[in-house]
C-alpha cells in the first residue's frame, strides 16, 4: 500500500512538471484565384498580428484551353509575371514569410518548363524554393483535364515521360506536398513530426484543410498539438459559418478570420512557417 502511494505521488509530481510545448499552427496558402488587392488586405492583417505563413506562387498563368486553364486564368489569378504582385511577394519574403513554389504555371508543364520555373523563382528570391506544393486535380476525383501531368500521381515519377520531374525535385527542393496528401478524415491531435514522412529520401508533408483546426486544436483545446493546414486566400466559395472562418478571407469575411486568429493568439497558439517547423524538428531530406 505504502509503495502504491509513493508511486501515485511521483506520477502526480512528474505530470505536473511536464514542460509545456506550445501548440503550433502552420498556415499554407495556395495561389489559385489569388489577386494582389485581396492579398494586400490579408497580409496586412497577418502583419498586424505578427503571423508568418507559407504562401506559394505560380511563375506564370498560361492558356492552353484545358480545364486547368479555365479553372485559374490571367487577371483572376496573379503570378510572378505581374510586376506589382512579384514585388509584393519579394516584400513578404523579406518580412519572413516563406514563399513556396506552386509550379511554373497552372497548366501541365514539361520538365523544361518546371526547370525554367525554378530558375525564375531563384532569380526572384535569390535561392531555389525550400518547399514545393503541387497544384492540380486529384486523378481519383477529378477529370483528367483538371490534373497536371507533371504531378507525382500522373507522370512526374515516370523517367520515360517529358513530364518527369522527380530527379529535379530531389536535386533542387527540400520539402514537397504531393499525391493530394490530405489528413481530413483523421481527427487525432498531431505533433509536428507526425506531418512529415520520407519518400525515396525526399522530405514530404501532409496537411489538413484549414477548417479542421476547429476540431483538432481549437475545440479540443490541445495546448501542445501542431496543426498544419492549407487554405486559398483567393477563394470565396466556403459557407460563411464559424467553422470556415479561416477559409474565407475576402471582403467582409476577413473580419471573421481576424476574430478566429485573435482567439488562437489569446489561447497561446504560435504561428510558424512550414520551413520553420521542419527545421525546428531537424527534418530534412537525405542527401
Ligand atoms: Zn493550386
Amino acid at each position: 500500500m505504502y509503495w502504491i502511494k509513493i508511486i501515485e505521488y511521483l506520477n502526480r509530481f512528474l505530470s505536473s512538471n511536464k514542460i509545456d510545448v506550445p501548440a503550433k499552427i502552420v498556415i499554407t496558402n495556395d495561389p489559385d484565384h489569388g489577386k494582389l488587392d485581396d492579398y494586400k488586405k490579408v497580409f496586412s492583417l497577418l502583419d498586424r498580428l505578427n503571423i508568418k505563413i507559407t504562401t506559394s506562387v505560380f511563375c506564370k498563368i498560361e492558356n492552353d484551353h484545358s480545364d486547368l486553364s479555365r479553372h485559374c486564368y490571367k487577371n483572376e489569378t496573379h503570378s510572378l509575371e505581374d510586376p506589382a504582385y512579384k514585388e509584393f511577394m519579394q516584400e513578404l519574403y523579406e518580412d519572413g514569410h516563406e514563399i513556396a513554389f506552386h509550379g511554373y504555371s497552372q497548366i501541365s508543364n514539361t520538365r523544361e518548363r518546371f526547370l525554367e520555373g525554378l530558375e525564375i523563382f531563384k532569380s526572384t528570391f535569390g535561392d531555389y524554393p525550400y518547399t514545393y506544393i503541387e497544384h492540380g486535380g486529384n486523378p481519383k476525383k477529378h477529370s483528367i483535364g483538371m490534373c497536371k501531368k507533371e504531378t507525382l500521381a500522373i507522370e512526374g515519377l515516370n523517367p520515360k515521360s517529358e513530364y518527369y520531374i522527380w530527379d529535379i525535385i530531389k536535386e533542387k527542393l527540400n520539402c514537397i506536398w504531393a499525391w493530394h496528401d490530405l489528413l481530413d478524415d483523421d481527427y487525432h491531435v498531431k505533433q509536428g513530426e507526425d506531418y512529415f514522412y520520407k519518400y525515396d529520401s525526399m522530405l514530404c508533408f501532409k496537411r489538413y484543410r484549414m477548417n479542421y483546426i476547429n476540431f483538432l486544436l481549437h475545440r479540443t483545446k490541445a495546448k501542445s498539438g501542431t496543426f498544419l493546414g492549407y487554405t486559398h486566400f483567393g477563394y470565396d466559395g466556403y459557407q460563411k459559418t464559424n467553422r470556415y472562418n479561416l477559409e474565407n478571407w475576402i471582403g467582409d469575411s476577413l473580419r471573421n478570420a481576424e476574430i478566429s486568429l485573435l482567439n488562437l493568439i489569446e489561447n497561446n497558439y504560435h504561428f510558424v512557417t512550414l520551413r520553420g517547423l521542419a527545421e525546428s524538428l531537424r527534418m530534412r531530406k537525405i542527401k
